[in-house]
């Protein structure tokens, strides 16, 4: 892919897999969960400190389990670069 086509993919919608099921943005400091979705830090630390459980309601979640996404962040970082 070109930096060119990424940057346009970036411009207009963004993936769906870059963006937070909670707040609706682009991943920032992602984190997933045991059952593999991923959420924003600020977004689901403080939703698994308190119900104990995935944002999407699939399973049960402790925040000792919720793991950062290094290549997914760095792929973000990536495509906001002008
Ligand atoms: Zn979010
Ligand atoms: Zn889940």
């Amino acid at each position: 892919i070109s930096g060119v086509v990424a940057l346009d993919r970036f411009k207009g919608t963004v993936d769906p897999d870059f963006k937070c099921n909670l707040c609706n943005k682009v991943l920032e400091e992602p984190l997933t969960t045991p059952c593999g979705h991923v959420f924003c830090s600020g977004c689901v630390l403080p939703w698994v400190v308190q119900q104990s459980s995935c944002p999407v309601k699939c399973q049960r979640v402790s925040a000792r389990e919720l793991n950062h996404v290094l290549p997914l962040k760095n792929l973000i970082l990536k495509l906001e670069i002008k």
